[in-house]
């Protein structure tokens, strides 16, 4: 394969952890190739996103580095200063508060579409960057550079390789690397809905048997993101049910927290895995976000590990020096010992939890029940398990560490 044009770097995948690595690299002096089918975002629709994330301290500081978060629509980022955790089986609860930390939140929903077109409008300003249509099909790497074929047969060269390419990464696949998948065979059942009691910019989940179902707080008082977790027949007969009896069913899932649920949005049903890479790194291939792992979305956390992900490696490659693109090893290596253990960590913290709260045995239940209790009147465990879950904790790459306006 011969390429006619070379840049230092090819990030393949424009989503939201694809180009904010390319607007990091670019900072550092990088020549960006970014690659993607689509080079627009999606527009901002007329009522709130069905894709909401909740986004971290750590991530908000990052946005707010590369412009970001100036750039989004505020009014309509809801911000989250607690959190409710219970079970439908035992007595278990567990309530976590921004106050008890002496902040003000605990972290942000933020819509797809607004973080899309807020990233691609810091990318504007951003020379060292350029976008190019397609879809990698064929890759080869060679000691010094790696080839990268397009859908539309347009070929060019990088002295390495970001893959942001998501959870069916093409490029994982193209490159023979395995990874430990399971399917956890159930949906997310998602839509936003109207509640009958103001959200207190509350964040709420209770597990069930079937899986967690979480209402988090959107702008307005009463509406709120549901993403409802359950074996995959009770997602399907939620998505095939009329609008009456889908908030019949949510209500008694969600106990009725916040009253009557008054109407829904469009719902959509997504299958849900977890999944780790063996290597995030091979030869001059670095894997990042999705790409790598995927996470429960009960935590909320995969996004955030993949931006995690995208500020270690720009933090480890450095500014743009001809010795870091010629020889990657040594900055891949430290990419991987950065991210693999704190996502890991997170891997193994939301797949337990799903399996601990579908369990039904009555001595897990009680236990279950007791641990709860015990994690919500120790003051220092609750507290780091907040720090933790805010990004504020761990090996936090410097861009996104404490201090900051947000905290
Ligand atoms: C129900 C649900 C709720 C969630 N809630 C949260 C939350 O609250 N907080 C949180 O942090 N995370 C959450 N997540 C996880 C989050 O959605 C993902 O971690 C995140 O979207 C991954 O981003 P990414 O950029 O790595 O991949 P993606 O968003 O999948 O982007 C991949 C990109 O690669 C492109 N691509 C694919 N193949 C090719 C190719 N061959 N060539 C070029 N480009 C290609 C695609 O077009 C796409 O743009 C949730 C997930 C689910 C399922």
């Amino acid at each position: 394969m011969t390429g006619r044009q070379h840049y230092d770097i090819a990030v393949v995948g424009a989503g939201i952890v694809g180009l904010s690595v390319s607007a990091l690299l670019n900072d550092l002096g990088y020549r960006t190739a970014l690659i993607d089918p689509l080079t627009r975002p999606p527009p901002l629709p007329d009522h709130f996103d069905l894709r909401t994330y909740a986004i971290t301290p750590a991530s908000m500081r990052l946005f707010e580095k590369l412009g970001v978060n100036a750039a989004m629509e505020h009014s309509r980022i809801a911000e989250f200063c607690g959190m409710q955790v219970w079970d439908a089986d035992s007595d278990g609860a567990v309530q976590f508060s921004a106050v008890e930390l002496g902040r003000e939140r605990l972290g942000w929903i933020v819509e797809h579409s607004n973080l899309m077109i807020a990233l691609h409008h810091s990318l504007v300003h951003r020379p060292n960057v350029t976008r190019i249509a397609g879809s990698v099909n064929a890759i080869d790497q060679t000691e010094n550079d790696v080839g990268l074929v397009l859908n539309n047969d347009q070929q060019f060269r990088a002295a390495l390789v970001v893959a942001c390419d998501g959870a069916n990464s093409p490029l994982r696949r193209l490159l023979k690397l395995d990874a430990v998948a399971r399917d956890y065979v159930q949906n997310a059942v998602v839509c936003n809905v109207q509640v009958e009691l103001e959200h207190a910019k509350i964040a709420r989940q209770r597990f069930l048997a079937n899986g967690p179902v979480a209402f988090l707080p959107l702008p307005q008082a009463h509406e709120c993101a549901v993403v409802w977790s359950t074996t995959r027949e009770q997602a399907v007969q939620a998505l095939n049910a009329s609008d009456e009896d889908f908030l019949q069913a949510l209500g008694l899932a969600f106990d009725h927290r916040l009253g009557a649920i008054r109407g829904t949005s469009d719902r959509i049903i997504v299958p849900l895995q977890t999944l780790h890479t063996n290597h995030y790194t091979v030869g001059r291939v670095a894997l990042l976000g999705d790409a790598a792992h995927v996470v429960h979305p009960l935590a909320g956390q995969g996004l955030n590990l993949g931006l995690m992900d995208a500020a270690a490696l720009a933090e480890v490659l450095g500014p743009r020096e001809e010795l870091n693109l010629r020889f990657p090893r040594r900055s891949f290596r430290q990419y991987e010992r950065m991210r693999r253990g704190e996502n890991t960590a997170m891997l193994k913290i939301t797949d337990q939890l799903n399996r601990l709260f579908r369990d039904e045995h009555d001595l897990t239940r009680r236990l279950r029940g007791t641990g709860m209790q015990f994690v919500d009147r120790v003051r220092p465990l609750k507290k780091w398990l907040m720090l933790r879950a805010m990004g504020d904790v761990g090996d936090v790459p410097a861009i996104a560490a404490l201090p900051s306006q947000f905290a």
